[in-house]
């Protein structure tokens, strides 16, 4: 299982190679008594304690936030005496009744609905996104940490290579002067598929590449010149979407 998620936190995209990380259940095997402040916590779905597609890998952290937390706007589905061997593939059966407020990372397509604000948090347009991220905590201090790293590392390796470019551009090299951001792009390209750890900030800010350089502080005089250096390089060298 923890191949399908390359190794990571199924909700924070933390790796957890060197933090054998716990199994989470999407749907709680046991219920909490005690009132929660910020989620339900009381519906229990113990039949599915070995269900494989109830099963997601998760770090610690995410996994002690979330913890029972299970909000759903439909209808709580009871568990009707069916075959627990027959119990394996039933997310997606169940969701449709229930309605669940969690979104289960392996069945929603959410990476279009994040954006990430000039402190690297996240948010969304959409509800289910943000019960998530409220659920799970995905704002955290060592989360958001991480992702600064991320745009700062990206944004100095963009002004080194802007520096060299002005020493050599001369109207009339374009092209051959764009290689100095070959390997840099390329890789920030790499680092935002699903397979690396924090993705989702790399492919929002390829995605909405003009308007995040536009709102960081590039360190170059030029800024219009800059973007679209940096813009023409994008062009070049970020083959397809993914
Ligand atoms: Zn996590």
């Amino acid at each position: 299982m923890k191949q399908i998620y390359y190794e990571k936190c199924a909700f924070c995209e933390s790796e957890l190679k060197n933090d054998f990380g716990e199994i989470e259940h999407y749907r709680p095997k046991n219920r909490s008594e005690t009132e929660a402040k910020n989620c339900d916590k009381r519906n229990s779905y113990y039949w599915l304690a070995f269900s494989w597609d109830n099963l997601l890998p998760a770090c610690k952290r995410c996994n002690g936030k979330k913890s029972n937390c299970f909000d759903i706007e439909g209808e709580y589905k009871e568990y009707q005496g069916e075959n627990l061997e027959n119990l394996h593939l039933v997310t997606q059966e169940y969701n449709e009744v229930e309605k669940p407020k969690l979104l289960h990372p392996e069945y929603d397509r959410f990476e279009n609905h994040i954006v990430f604000n000039l402190k690297d948090e996240m948010s969304s347009d959409n509800e289910r996104v943000n019960y998530t991220i409220q659920v799970c905590d995905l704002n955290r201090e060592n989360l958001v940490d991480s992702r600064e790293k991320i745009v700062t590392d990206f944004i100095s390796q963009l002004q080194r290579h802007l520096l060299s470019f002005d020493k050599v551009f001369n109207g009339d090299n374009l092209q051959e002067c764009l290689e100095y951001f070959k390997v840099t792009i390329e890789d920030f390209y790499a680092k935002s598929g699903v397979e690396s750890q924090y993705s989702l900030i790399r492919k929002y800010i390829k995605n909405n590449l003009i308007e995040f350089l536009e709102s960081v502080e590039i360190g170059y005089e030029d800024k219009e010149f800059a973007i679209t250096i940096i813009a023409s390089a994008f062009n070049e060298f970020c083959l397809e979407d993914n």
